[in-house]
């Protein structure tokens, strides 16, 4: 499982998403940033910083 803690890229965010793939956890968070954050747009580089803010649990 892996799991991504939102908090690590929005300062003071709590919100956690997992996922069984990067796909998964990728799109959880695209969700959960527009939905949180206003954010409608993954660009290569937030991408990146959400892969690389993805752990195993
Ligand atoms: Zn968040």
């Amino acid at each position: 499982m892996l799991e991504l803690r939102c908090g690590e890229l929005f300062d003071g965010c709590d919100g956690v998403v997992r996922g069984a793939t990067q796909d998964e956890v990728l799109g959880q968070a695209a969700a959960h940033a527009a939905e949180a954050h206003g954010v409608t747009e993954v660009d290569a580089e937030t991408r990146a910083a959400l892969v690389g803010a993805t752990r195993e649990v």
